[in-house]
């Protein structure tokens, strides 16, 4: 039986179309189970309808068959998403008669659904004239073979061989920006390539080495100016990739190994490509994720310079309309050069949601996917719409999908311009509950965003960032200018600051930790309470900042028991009387700030009375929250599903830590995305939250949905959706909720 399945798999593989391949599966199957008819039914999710594809024994005229999903036997094996063995066809209630394909003579039937990631992609189905069960044998010999093909069918459909409609496609992929794009899709391919590059010598090598300056140089002149160009729109944390290529650019080894390759006679390219690819190996093969996207970046570098290298006259693309750009792996480079209106999505095939890229496109308000398996020339300048809450990328939709998508992206523009036109009012629900909203800031403050004005803070301000972008620790006095600046953006508001939280999926490049299990490990306030130097230059360096402005309260990742809480607390006092003294000196004060502890870890749920006396202040940790009692990691595509914040235990916790805040008198706030979701937030505020954290681009949407619900409505769908035991039917609640309050614009579907 293995043989016969073997080589039933292997013809189907070796089939040059989809059609071919099922022709293939249908004979050899009729054949190896020596029946009388298969076929293959495949599914149309967008028309919720079988067609009949292949098949060996009916009659399959030039007339297209489909059958409705709640129609037929087959109908009924996708349904049940099961096998049905039936000895007489035409005797079971849901059997229905199609004319024209010869059915009537078979009687016994028996139907496996073709299923791959838990989505039926059809139903294969043996028929015998003789009236008879399928033995068990033979039903398992069918399960076995549809469970095969379904990778092989799911890989075909994502490669556009998929029969639906003409040319028609629908990809999916992780949704790393939301927001909706209908345009033409653009795929690059003038670009020069990396992997293309091959050996070559030059004859001259000084003309070659100048060939290598001249191109450094106007590499570092583009990124200076990308710089610029996006210095207005976005927070500086996402620029710091330009900072980075001007940083390596500038680098002395790497120029040096480049000077090394010309001299020994190699052409420039050649030396690039060497070069670059022998940097980006050993990141690469690091196990870390953070330091396998440095690998990214520093390909993206050679990419550049190779671009700059290359004699062509550079093709400056110039486009009418807004485009989709298609790519291999974003960059950020690619990103920028689009220029500003002309790019209305990105689709990618690699790439992960959490990379420097992805961040930029959130930043800049670009609908983006990552992930998907498409082929570039069938996808090329034909219409797409790209689903950036769903990850959903479809290629030549329907006139309805098309016609239906476009009426979201006008309420998509509509609803921004209404939110953005009064984002600088406050925060107060409609029956006058006031909501304090902050922003989680990164590498530094943009005290240029109009967005500003109208925030009570920063309610979480990632320390982390500078340190990951550094080649070593970086001293107090470079701590000390990155700190002021962000609290002298923010002279009157409170700016919560996070200790380091490195370890995780952020390690350190100059301090790499090997863990098997790196979430549970040498994280947060264990690490800095094992390197209590590295902690006290920290905290120093934060004290010294805050002298004169007053308005900086400390927050401590990642506790999970309270002596980690006390012993932190001892080296900040000993920080704070250290500072203190020397500022005394100077005729200046010392402002003691606000201790605050991060509940992250779910050990902490059951210590909150602990706290009393100990911290002033409370930061509720979604995101770290979820992945610890949900125990799935926040970072792995495999478990994406399973990481959900609106599971009834993540929701429980959330308001167990209100009320317990509550009854302790102990400030709280929540800074995880959960908060700056429209969702989570009604759930959080009905709940009993006054204070949410999130990123800058959420705060007007954010402030705009509260500001047109009363607080005790969100009181009563937070009481009901506490009651419900599963998360999909609490995101139903809501969604409900927030349509029945005409504000249903601001979730989609399927946005997790
Ligand atoms: C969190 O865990 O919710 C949080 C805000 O911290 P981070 O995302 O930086 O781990
Ligand atoms: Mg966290």
């Amino acid at each position: 039986m293995l043989t016969q399945l073997r080589d039933i798999v292997d013809k189907v593989v070796s089939a040059h179309t989809l059609i071919d391949a099922l022709d293939q599966l249908v004979s050899n199957t009729t054949l190896a189970m020596k029946t009388d008819c298969c076929s293959v039914y495949i599914a149309d999710h967008q028309r919720q309808i079988y067609t009949l594809m292949a098949t060996q024994g009916l009659n399959k005229s030039r007339r297209r068959i489909s059958l409705r999903f709640d129609q037929g036997l087959v109908g009924l094996v996708g349904q049940r998403a099961e096998p049905l063995n039936v000895a007489d066809a035409r005797l079971h209630p849901r059997f229905k008669h199609v004319s024209g394909i010869g059915e009537e003579s078979f009687r016994s039937f028996f139907g496996t659904p073709i299923i791959h990631q838990r989505q039926v992609l059809g139903v294969i189905v043996v028929q015998q004239r003789q009236q008879r069960e399928f033995n068990e044998s033979e039903e398992s010999f069918l399960v076995t073979l549809a469970a095969q093909l379904a990778g092989i069918l799911a890989h075909a459909k994502a490669q556009g061989m998929w029969f639906e409609q003409g040319n028609r496609l629908h990809l999916t992929g992780s949704a790393a920006s939301s927001g909706v794009a209908v345009a033409k899709a653009w795929w690059d391919d003038t670009q020069p390539l990396l992997e293309h590059v091959a050996p070559a010598s030059c004859l001259n090598i000084h003309a070659e080495q100048d060939r290598l300056t001249i191109a450094i140089d106007a590499a570092a002149k583009e990124f200076r100016r990308l710089r610029k160009r996006f210095d207005s729109d976005l927070q500086k944390e996402t620029l710091a990739i330009f900072d980075l290529f001007s940083h390596l650019l500038n680098d002395p080894l790497l120029r040096q190994d480049l000077k090394t390759r010309i001299d020994g006679g190699d052409q420039a390219e050649w030396a690039v490509r060497q070069v670059v690819e022998a940097y980006s190996n050993r990141f690469s093969n690091m196990k870390d994720q953070y330091l396998k996207e440095r690998a990214r970046d520093i390909r993206e570098l050679g990419q550049r310079l190779l671009y700059f290298l290359c004699d062509d006259e550079p093709n400056e693309q110039q486009w009418d309309e807004p485009i989709v750009l298609l790519t291999r792996e974003l960059t950020a480079a690619m990103l920028a050069t689009v220029p500003a209106g002309k790019l209305a999505a990105v689709v990618a095939q690699d790439g992960a949601a959490n990379s420097h890229a992805a961040i930029l496109s959130r930043a800049l308000g670009i609908p983006a996917i990552m992930g998907v398996d498409f082929t570039p020339h069938t996808v090329h300048n034909n219409v797409v719409v790209v689903d950036g809450y769903r990850g959903d990328f479809l290629v030549n939709p329907n006139r309805h999908v098309l016609a239906e998508y476009r009426r979201l992206l006008r309420e998509d523009d509509e609803l921004e311009k209404i939110v953005e036109g009064d984002q600088q009012q406050l925060a107060v629900t409609k029956d006058q509950q006031r909501i304090m909203v902050h922003i989680n800031a990164g590498l530094s403050a943009d005290s240029h965003l109009a967005i500003n004005k109208g925030i009570d803070g920063v309610g979480l301000y990632r320390t982390e960032v500078p340190f990951l972008l550094q080649r070593s620790f970086p001293s107090e006095e470079e701590q000390i200018n990155q700190y002021r600046t962000i609290l002298h953006t923010y002279p009157h508001q409170p700016v919560v600051m996070r200790t380091l939280d490195i370890g995780g999926d952020k390690p350190l490049p100059y301090l790499p930790i090997e863990e098997d299990n790196p979430f549970l490990g040498w994280r947060g306030i264990r690490f800095t309470l094992d390197h209590p130097e590295i902690f006290m230059i920290q905290v120093r360096a934060m004290l010294r900042a805050s002298i004169g402005l007053n308005n900086m309260d400390i927050l401590l990742p990642m506790i999970s028991s309270i002596n980690e809480l006390d012993d932190a607390k001892a080296i900040i006092e000993r920080a704070y009387a250290d500072v203190a003294q020397t500022a005394l000196a100077a005729g200046q004060q010392l402002h003691k700030p606000r201790i605050g502890i991060m509940i992250e870890v779910p050990s902490m749920l059951y210590q909150l009375h602990a706290l009393v006396g100990r911290v002033d202040f409370l930061s509720v940790g979604s995101n770290d929250l979820t992945q610890y009692l949900l125990a799935v990691d926040r970072n792995n595509a495999r478990v994406a599903s399973v990481y959900d914040a609106l599971h009834p235990a993540v929701l429980h916790a959330l308001k167990h830590i209100v009320d317990s805040a509550e009854k302790y008198q102990l400030p709280v706030c929540v800074c995880g995305e959960l908060a700056g979701d429209p969702v989570g937030a009604l759930l959080l505020v009905g709940m009993g939250y006054r204070s949410l954290s999130m990123n800058a681009r959420n705060v007007a949407k954010i402030k705009y949905i509260l500001r047109h619900i009363n607080s005790t409505d969100m009181t009563a769908l937070a009481i009901q959706a506490l009651q419900v035991d599963i998360a999909d039917d609490v995101r139903q609640l809501t969604t409900v909720f927030i349509e029945q309050h005409q504000l249903g614009g601001f979730i989609r579907a399927g946005n997790k």
